[in-house]
């Protein structure tokens, strides 16, 4: 099922759990506003190309927007409705005062050398700079971006309409950069674990967990998770899949990718078949790349107890329902790996006040926003007699819902 399609089935099943008006449902679902602009920039041989990049500022009830922008070839009109459209949800379940949005461009980051990327994202930067602001849209970084596309964002930004650090998040520290963002999704990922581990009566000791994907997110939920004592057992990449049933050492594992740009060829563990990965043997599966990869075509094959999304939307309805049948507990994206724009929350506070934190106090209000939001997704899940997807989506959509109904419509 396509992204969207999937993103939109999930928020009319919460919507009719709360029991939304049809209109306001329509009102919720439909985008504030979408952005589609031509990117061309001169390549470093002198020829041109061609991208396409795209904003979709799904909603702006509770706040200014906020999502990540995606530098992936998968990057397309859908795809980044459906991501903004989970930003929004997001947002509401960590109970910060955003709406929903989520942009990218439709390239292989992996084939512009650094000039280019900063070519590239100058150039969308000058094509949507007026729509977005301190108060009405905020980037971050996402797949195939990181700081230093925030630098660049906010510098071509600054342009237009002076130094601005609070227009992007995700920034280096040394531009009013969170000290703690860099980790937040994964750390988050980590504390959301914990929660519902301790809610069953378990702890992250001595589980066995298999990780799909070590970018950002991936790195930083097996750097973390370990530290508790979960014992990684398989991790995969885009270069390949690795296991080793006694866990891998992930700080030697951190030390090899950085050199080697993959976990391919990782001598602490031995090379598997990368499309087996997420039907390994283990008792935590955490997805942590692309969305849908958890389908109809592997549902069942999949050996996890407890499915901690990590990725946005990793799995597509016809899944949900085969493991909900398995018995397998899947802690939804849009409180799992909200750890992220909590932190950027908390970025744009401090450069609001003009006064940073210390990184302690940063993971600690994460840990409690963390905390928090799984109380809140559990009290929905008692209220609905429903799993943890529809806590969520509850819990977030009702927010929202609360929030545009009280700023009514005008005339
Ligand atoms: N890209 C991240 C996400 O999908 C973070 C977004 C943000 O910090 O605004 O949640």
């Amino acid at each position: 099922m396509n992204a969207l399609a999937a993103t939109n089935r999930n928020f009319k099943l919460a919507s009719r759990l709360l029991g939304l008006d049809s209109k306001l449902e329509k009102s919720l679902l439909i985008p504030f506003r979408e952005i589609k602009v031509e990117c061309t920039i001169p390549k470093d041989d002198g020829t041109l190309a061609s991208f396409v990049g795209f904003r979709v500022q799904h909603d702006n009830a509770r706040g200014p927007m906020k999502g990540g922008i995606r530098y992936h070839p998968e990057v397309e009109p859908d795809e980044v409705n459906a991501l903004a459209q989970l930003m929004t949800w997001k947002t509401a379940v960590a109970n910060i005062p955003y709406g929903g949005a989520k942009g990218g461009i439709g390239c292989d980051p992996s084939k512009l050398s650094i000039s280019e990327l900063e070519r590239l994202t100058r150039v969308f930067t000058q094509k949507i700079h007026d729509l977005i602001g301190i108060h009405t849209d905020v980037p971050a970084p996402d797949m195939g971006t990181g700081p230093q596309t925030m630098a660049w964002i906010l510098d071509e930004y600054s342009k237009f309409h002076g130094y601005s650090p609070a227009v992007v998040t995700g920034k280096p520290i040394d531009l009013g950069g969170s000290l703690g963002r860099d980790a937040a999704t994964g750390r988050g990922v980590m504390f959301a674990t914990e929660a519902l581990l301790n809610e069953h009566g378990k702890s992250i000791s001595g589980q066995r967990f298999v990780i799909q994907g070590f970018g950002n997110v991936g790195s930083w939920a097996a750097k973390l998770i370990s530290e508790q004592g979960g014992k990684i057992v398989a991790v995969s990449d885009i270069t390949g899949a690795i296991k080793n049933k006694d866990g891998i050492d992930i700080e030697s594992l951190l030390n090899y990718t950085k050199e080697h740009r993959g976990v391919k060829g990782f001598d602490g563990a031995h090379p598997i078949d990368a499309n087996s990965i997420l039907v390994e043997d283990c008792d935590i599966l955490i997805p942590a790349a692309l969305g849908g990869v958890i389908n109809r075509e592997n549902a069942n094959e999949i050996k996890a107890k407890f499915i901690i999304e990590a990725a946005n939307h990793p799995t597509d309805p016809d899944a949900d329902e085969i493991l909900s049948k398995k018995g397998v507990v899947i802690l939804p994206d849009i409180y799992a790996n909200s750890g992220g724009v909590t932190v950027s929350y908390f970025e744009w506070v401090q450069n609001i006040q003009g006064f940073m934190w210390e990184e302690e106090k940063v993971n600690d209000e994460l840990k409690t926003y963390m905390n928090r939001g799984f109380k809140n997704m559990k009290e929905m899940c008692k209220t609905h007699s429903c799993d943890l997807r529809m806590g969520a989506f509850t819990l977030g959509v009702n927010r929202v819902a609360r929030a545009t109904v009280l700023r009514g419509w005008g005339a």
